[in-house]
């Protein structure tokens, strides 16, 4: 347990110190041991399968997660059998959980571990963050919770404890090297996760649960900091597609290869407004947009660039979120 601070002249309550690392990690440990979430990526500590879920949790929430992930094991159960894969099956096998730049970089990195590696996850988080699209969060995460090395993680979650513990907002490099303070030598791997996780379900963002606290009695704050920033505001944006089919194909395109977003993946039409009555409208969020999707059925103007595809072939195709979304609701897919 941490040393309380005697109480100040002004007759305020106490102030805990800074956490004594032990006292610490076994509270924290302790109750993640009992609440920690069955997730499908804890069943095991398979390098491969703990790589790939810390891509895909990459700004990503967890429910979403975890189906996909399943998914993706499925098609691609081991390394070489991703770094076999073409581009366009892993994306489609990618396909809504977005950021598909993630999607790309693991099966580069896929490619080079089975050359390089002989097939072989490097364990260490140094050799890891030699692989596209694995940085300094990703290569600890894997090193620590794979491999054991003794190795701290910081992500958004870790930071919000960190400096709520502290009493003050701490971020960057000043963060890493608090979480490495820390850090429980013996279970790096699982005081990693359990700090996210704390980080996920108790201490949130807004309303934190401190009476659910494990650490609570190491907390400077004890709630929110007074100067926390807010999430940015959501804007909202209306937005057409058009549904066209004929004689059992649908008519999509493909998005530019040097699109910043979603490169190569396929979508419906986007059409301008027009008077026509939507067969389906649907909510979709990226980041900080709200979108409210129209989706008409019409036929493609004469210039529109872009495919007619056979039903039975549309869901191998690497088709962006949305556009599997609306597929879906319209029981294309
Ligand atoms: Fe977060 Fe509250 Fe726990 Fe402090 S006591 S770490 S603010 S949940």
């Amino acid at each position: 347990m941490g040393q309380a601070k005697k109480s100040s002249k002004t007759g305020a309550n106490p102030r805990p110190a800074l956490p004594d690392s032990a006292g610490f990690a076994t509270r924290l440990l302790a109750w993640y041991d009992r609440h920690a979430r069955p997730l499908p990526w804890r069943e095991n500590h398979d390098p491969y399968r703990v790589w790939v879920s810390e891509i895909m949790l990459q700004q990503t929430r967890v429910a979403a997660v975890t189906t996909h992930y399943q998914l993706f094991l499925k098609s691609f159960p081991t390394v070489q059998k991703l770094a076999r894969a073409r581009g366009p099956s892993v994306l489609a096998v990618w396909s809504g959980l977005g950021y598909y730049r993630r999607a790309r970089m693991l099966h580069a990195a896929a490619k080079m571990v089975v050359k390089k590696y002989q097939g072989k996850l490097p364990a260490g988080s140094k050799e890891l963050r030699a692989l596209p699209g694995i940085g300094r969060y990703t290569a600890a995460a894997i090193a620590s919770i794979a491999h054991g090395e003794k190795i701290a993680v910081v992500d958004g979650n870790v930071e919000r404890v960190l400096s709520r513990l502290k009493g003050k907002s701490i971020d960057g490099e000043a963060a890493w090297q608090a979480a490495q303070d820390l850090l429980d030598e013996a279970r790096p791997g699982d005081f990693n996760q359990a700090m996210m996780e704390l980080g996920a379900t108790v201490c949130l963002p807004q309303q934190p649960r401190c009476l659910l606290c494990p650490v609570s009695p190491f907390c400077r704050a004890r709630g929110e900091l007074a100067v926390e920033k807010k999430a940015p505001s959501q804007r909202k944006r209306e937005i057409r597609y058009a549904l066209a089919r004929r004689n059992g194909h649908v008519f999509l395109v493909q998005r530019k290869e040097d699109e910043s977003l979603m490169p190569g993946m396929w979508e419906l039409p986007e059409v301008p407004r027009n008077g026509t009555a939507p067969l389906l409208s649907l909510r979709h969020s990226i980041t900080v947009t709200d979108y409210t999707v129209r989706v008409v059925e019409m036929p493609i103007p004469e210039q529109e660039r872009g495919r007619w595809i056979a039903l039975s072939r549309v869901g191998a195709l690497p088709l962006t979120g949305l556009a599997r979304k609306i597929l879906r609701r319209a029981e294309i897919l």
